[in-house]
């Protein structure tokens, strides 16, 4: 992609509005912008990362066995009616009228809707165990919609959805999104910790919250520092290894790990102090068993290898793919901009042009862009007449993992220089050597 073709609104001053670090470079790179409080439009550099992070979440999702399934946005109130959460939700919703004065509203969230669906099907116990999920745009009219797409009104949700026989067949169902879970976020640099979250009126220990570190987090988080060194999941994981998940599961809870809400300062006093870590984190995903809550009043009902009706047990899983952009950039950033890390990067190279006009360079600089397309490369080429120090300034701000820097001295040696935008380092390089070096 050609800058000069492409359209990257990006902002020289730092907007005011925005009180923390990844709203501030979300909208000075270009990435989103507000057209309402809460309400955002993601601009093609934001929607590449956006697309990219919906991408993991999916293929993790995937491999632990869930099957995508879209969902309306759009919703009936009736149906809300049918488990009793129509009046119970609260402001959070956002309630409609259609011109025939039905009640519809805007989805936050879709237990209902995937009840009924699952409900119109399943008959017996061998229709079990599913697990439906969506990526898709929820609204929850926020008190305090704030730090960009962290906290907006509208948001896209990855929200999944286990139907299981048994209070045993939820718990693996639980334990393979955990799982898929601890693989989702460190596949993009995030470290989550699961931490114990409130299960409500049903108990038990089946919600946890996945929880990233971060100084502007708006959670209070208490752990164990053990859990920053412990290891994730490998690819081959076996998802239908009952023990095996049920393993990690308990090894991932087995330290001290809570958010305000579930903390208890005397249990956490029995942590060892130099492990003893008190701080601010971003919710970034939480699962949560709820067993027949919806199932029973709406009827979503299977009959047993007994021959007996009985109610499917219920869990659900959501992860934040608006809200992980700007995690992302809280843990990955400098003074001059975003850092990607390069599985969620809206494009692999930034290739500046440092004498857009000069022959030598332009022809380098167009064999190069060539070179890396057919290689599989993804980059954004800087060919706009301008100073050397804005496009510097520029490729840093939008923080792509890689700059590829022409300009008419090295050239005139034969070689470009590459910059690793995490860490600094230069190295003069043949264009030729490129691809590989970048592969
Ligand atoms: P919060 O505590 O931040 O209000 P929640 O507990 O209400 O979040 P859930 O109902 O658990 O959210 O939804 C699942 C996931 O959806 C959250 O873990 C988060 O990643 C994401 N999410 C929820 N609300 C928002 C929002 N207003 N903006 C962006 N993402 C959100
Ligand atoms: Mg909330
Ligand atoms: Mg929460
Ligand atoms: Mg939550």
């Amino acid at each position: 992609m050609r800058l000069s073709r492409y359209f990257l609104p990006t902002l020289r001053e730092t907007p005011k509005e925005a009180e923390i670090v990844s709203h501030r470079l979300m909208l000075r790179a270009g990435l989103i912008r507000q057209e309402a409080a809460g309400i955002y439009a993601w601009l093609p550099l934001g929607l590449r990362v956006l697309e990219r992070v919906c991408a993991i979440v999916r293929e993790e999702q995937n491999r632990s066995g869930a099957i995508e399934i879209l969902m309306p946005t759009i919703q009936s109130a009736d149906l809300w009616r049918e488990s009793g959460r129509y009046e119970a939700y609260g402001k959070e919703m956002l309630r409609i009228k259609d011109r025939h004065d039905r009640d519809i509203l805007y989805g936050p969230t879709a237990e209902e809707v995937v009840t009924e669906i699952f409900r119109a099907s399943a008959r017996s116990y061998k229709d079990l165990p599913k697990n439906l999920y969506q990526i898709s745009w929820k609204f929850r009219d926020e008190v305090r919609p704030r730090f960009g797409t962290m906290r907006s009104r509208e948001f896209l949700m990855k929200d999944a959805y286990s139907f299981d026989l048994d209070q045993a067949g939820a718990r693996h169902a639980y334990n393979k999104m955990f799982v898929a879970y601890l693989r989702t976020f460190a596949a993009m640099g995030l470290r989550a910790i699961p931490m114990r979250a409130d299960t409500g009126p049903i108990g038990g220990d089946l919600s946890h919250e996945f929880i990233i570190l971060a100084q502007t987090g708006e959670s209070e988080v208490f752990c164990d520092r053990a859990y920053l060194d412990f290891e994730i999941p490998a690819v081959n994981v076996d998802f239908d290894d009952v023990a095996g998940l049920q393993g990690t599961v308990d090894a991932w809870t087995s330290h001290y790990a809570a958010t305000d809400e579930m903390h208890d300062a005397s249990v956490f006093a029995e942590v060892p102090e130099e492990a003893r870590m008190s701080a601010r984190g971003i919710e970034v995903g939480h699962i949560f068993y709820f067993g027949t809550k919806y199932s029973e009043p709406m009827k979503a009902v299977v009959t047993g290898p007994d021959g007996k009706e009985q109610p499917v047990h219920m869990g659900s899983y959501g992860i934040g793919p608006s809200r992980l952009v700007p995690a992302i950039i809280e843990a990955s950033h400098d003074e001059a901009g975003i850092i990607w890390p390069d599985s969620v990067a809206p494009f692999d190279v930034a290739l500046i042009n440092l004498k857009v006009g000069d022959a030598a360079v332009d022809a380098a600089c167009a064999e190069i862009e060539g070179d890396l397309q057919a290689a599989g490369i993804s980059l954004l080429y800087d060919d706009r007449d301008d100073r050397p120090g804005a496009k510097f300034a520029t490729a840093d701000l939008i923080g792509l993992p890689w700059q590829v820097i022409v300009g008419p001295k090295s050239l005139a040696d034969g070689k470009v220089e590459l910059k690793r935008r995490a860490t600094g380092e230069r190295e003069l390089i043949a264009p030729v050597d490129l691809v590989s070096r970048l592969k």
